[in-house]
């Protein structure tokens, strides 16, 4: 009897055995399709001793349907399937589901119909039709993802077809990728770079676990080290992964790397077209896409010869997941080089706390790039204390900072604004009788957009058309803003200059690959005088003609007062601060703050950073906090309020009593409402000896709660709201 046990990408079924019929090969890691009642399911073959055991006799076992046409997931990676579900307490079908996360893919070779326009007109114009043109132009893709792009429904675009203003064109799912060339322009390292690149180099070759933290000042070249790093595993035949926060802001690196290797690399994100995702997933299984640059999920494809892996800006934020599988895709990185014998680089101006205590107790090899490239200084910080030269009333900008820009536009240079905050104003409100316009989903404020002419959330997404009146008094005309965003930020230097060629830079405005490209066009052609951007803007970018960047509020940060609010204030400022001054004329830095006497300012504005890390790690120290100490997060939700406190409580009550773990909650989330659910939060701190998830699995197991009462683990949680 030949019996297999099957991991199936639905959590709420657990492993499920089958039998195999003869003349199947069937392995473990085979992807195979397996009926379920009426249906058919995809699964993996796993090792049946590392499942929990099912119990239905080999008599009743129904047969496997056929094997999947796409190759065997790898040992390797099935081992980081199963140590992410342990470590971050996560069903082990939901992270198996982000390895087969092209359903297209698995499906195997085909060719897809795809429609572009032909250039003929349509018979009889409507206003659909001429929407459907405009934005159809230089598009190809499937009927359904046209309408998307179109906004018009897929009814309007049959038509289309039917009268030959669209064309089918058959393509092959699987195309392949032009390989990108290891050789095709190699640039001159100086003696630091050179360095670093043979340790690099050397590492991939010798294929083994090895972390690095590359920590190099920003515009010291480390993109250009790594790169060497990646052409030798391309000399040797194998992949590479390059993971980056957020691909909003991957424009500049791609034009980048295809300059140094003469092809772009194979991109992987959530907003890929499906046949996109198709054939990037193929093509990475098969080995033909050489260098994957992705987003977090990127982690978890199932390469076929991976020979390294660089997780870019490290210290972002973003890399954590805070929904579903809340893993952090930095660690899981580490853990998957680790599992396949490889190097991992981690490169950053200002690393994580975290990977500094792991570089330093020598777990990971530090690399150091101490000096910007080409002889480039890092730019002055000055700070500007807005209780003793304060803006004037109703503005946002300090004499200091405004004469500053001034002399930057008179010589033609360009100015940084930095706030990170969208929108025109973070509250708006009414004049008459203070009603403040909140969220009906979420406790939050909602965002006035300007530009748009909406109030949105920024939790949910929930936009309404600002009102003409007051929907609690009934008063015209009476709404006020109140505080700035990046648009405020905007009029505001319009106000004050108002030839200056203002540009604002936030995911509302970059959204697209096109719009990021347009963006950075016009700012290296000396087009935009002055940027106003979030966070969005700090990384990545290099305008050599960016001589001042202003900090518009850099005690935002501080407010939320989460246990990483020092250093990310830190890292954001120092982040910004690295755009100035990156090319022959130095740069400067003005901080605007109420808190000039605040370590974390103190400490920028003396570039003293490695007493800053120090001050903060002995804060951490203390608190038990990371990497001292360690996190856990029990997130109770419901959409009925009372059902959601009971639960928490309950869980609450239950809470183990133990030496070396303390327990706080449960208490309703800073974000009590979400999305339409009701949130109570507990809080675990543990000391590093205690097995935080043995012991939160444990308590956790007797409840049974109702469908509508989610409970949500967050292993070393980011995020406290
Ligand atoms: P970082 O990632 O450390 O901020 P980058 O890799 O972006 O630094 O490098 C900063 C700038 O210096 C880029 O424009 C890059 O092209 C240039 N640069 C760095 N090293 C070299 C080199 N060896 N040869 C030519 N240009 C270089
Ligand atoms: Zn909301």
């Amino acid at each position: 009897m030949n019996r297999v046990r099957l991991l199936v990408l639905n959590a709420a079924l657990g492993p499920l055995d089958y039998r195999v019929p003869d003349g199947m090969d069937v392995k473990p890691g085979s992807v195979v399709l397996a009926p379920l009642g009426p249906r058919q399911i995809s699964g993996i073959v796993w090792e049946a001793d590392r499942l929990p055991a099912t119990t239905v006799p080999d008599e009743r076992l129904r047969p496997l349907l056929g094997l999947l046409p796409v190759p065997a997931i790898r040992a390797e990676l099935r081992r980081l399937v199963e140590w992410t579900a342990d470590y971050y307490c996560a069903p082990l079908a939901a992270v198996a589901r982000m390895v087969l996360s092209s359903g297209g893919a698995l499906k195997g070779g085909a060719t897809t119909t795809e429609y572009r326009l032909t250039g003929k007109g349509p018979d009889r114009m409507t206003p659909q039709r001429e929407q459907a043109l405009a934005r159809l132009a230089g598009e190809q893709a499937t009927i359904r993802e046209l309408a998307g792009i179109a906004g018009v429904s897929e009814g309007v675009l049959r038509g289309l077809v039917s009268q030959g203003v669209l064309e089918a064109v058959e393509v092959d799912c699987d195309r392949p990728y032009p390989p990108p060339r290891p050789d095709f322009a190699e640039p001159t390292l100086n003696p630091g770079q050179q360095a670093a690149a043979a340790r690099f180099v050397a590492a991939v070759r010798a294929a083994e676990f090895a972390p690095f933290l590359l920590d190099g000042v920003t515009g010291s070249g480390k993109t250009e080290v790594y790169f060497e790093a990646v052409a030798q595993a391309l000399r040797m035949g194998r992949q590479v992964l390059v993971l980056v926060p957020e691909i909003a802001l991957t424009e500049a690196f791609l034009r980048r790397f295809e300059s140094r290797f003469g092809a772009p690399p194979v991109l992987w994100h959530s907003s890929l077209k499906s046949t996109e995702r198709r054939r990037a997933w193929r093509a990475i299984a098969s080995g033909t896409a050489h260098v994957v640059v992705g987003a977090r999920s990127a982690l978890f494809l199932p390469y076929r010869a991976l020979g390294l892996i660089v997780v870019d800006e490290a210290h972002e934020v973003s890399f954590k997941q805070d929904e579903g599988v809340r893993y952090n895709a930095r660690d899981v990185a580490v853990m998957r080089a680790r599992f396949e014998s490889l190097p991992v680089i981690l490169a950053s101006a200002t690393p994580a706390l975290e990977s500094l205590q792991m570089a330093s107790s020598g777990v990971y090899e530090r690399i150091d790039l101490p000096d910007r490239y080409g002889g480039a200084q890092l730019p002055a910080i000055g700070v500007v204390d807005l209780r003793a030269q304060p803006p004037e009333r109703g503005h946002w900008l300090a004499p200091a900072l405004v004469d500053a820009m001034h002399e930057r536009l008179d010589r033609g240079e360009q100015t940084l604004l930095f706030l990170n905050r969208r929108g025109y104003a973070p509250l708006t409100l009414c004049r008459h009788c203070g009603y403040r316009f909140q969220c009906p989903n979420c406790s939050a404020w909602l965002v006035e957009h300007r530009l748009s002419q909406r109030l949105a959330c920024h939790h949910c997404g929930h936009e309404t058309a600002p009102p003409a009146t007051c929907p609690e008094c009934g008063e015209p005309d009476c709404m006020v803003a109140c505080g700035p965003g990046v648009e405020r930020i905007a009029d505001e230097v319009a106000q004050i200059v108002p030839a200056a060629r203002v540009a604002i830079a936030t995911s509302d405005t970059l959204g697209s690959p096109e719009k990021a490209a347009a963006f950075i066009a016009a700012a290296e052609a000396g087009l935009i005088d002055v940027i106003v951007g979030t966070q969005l803007v700090t990384k990545g970018f290099h305008f050599p003609d960016l001589t001042l960047v202003g900090v518009v509020d850099a005690d935002l940060g501080l407010e939320g007062g989460d246990l990483r609010a020092a250093e990310r204030t830190y890292q954001q400022v120092a982040q910004v601060a690295g755009r100035a001054g990156r090319g022959a004329k130095p740069g400067e830095v003005l901080i605007q703050t109420r808190h000039p006497e605040a370590p974390v300012i103190a400490a920028l504005a003396s570039g003293e950073r490695d007493a800053f890390y120090e001050a903060e790690a002995q804060g951490r120290a203390q608190a038990g906090a990371p990497p001292y100490g360690r996190w856990a997060a029990i997130i109770v939700s419901s959409e009925d309020e009372a059902e959601a406190r009971d639960a928490a409580r309950a869980i609450g009550g239950a809470r183990p009593d133990l030496p070396d773990v303390a327990i706080l909650g449960p208490a309703p989330a800073p974000l009590a409402l979400l999305r339409g659910r009701y949130r109570y939060r507990l809080l675990i701190n543990a000391r590093r000896s205690a097995r935080l998830q043995d012991i939160i699995r444990q308590w956790l197991d007797p409840f049974r709660f109702p469908a509508s009462v989610r409970i949500a683990i967050d292993i070393d949680p980011y995020s406290f709201v």
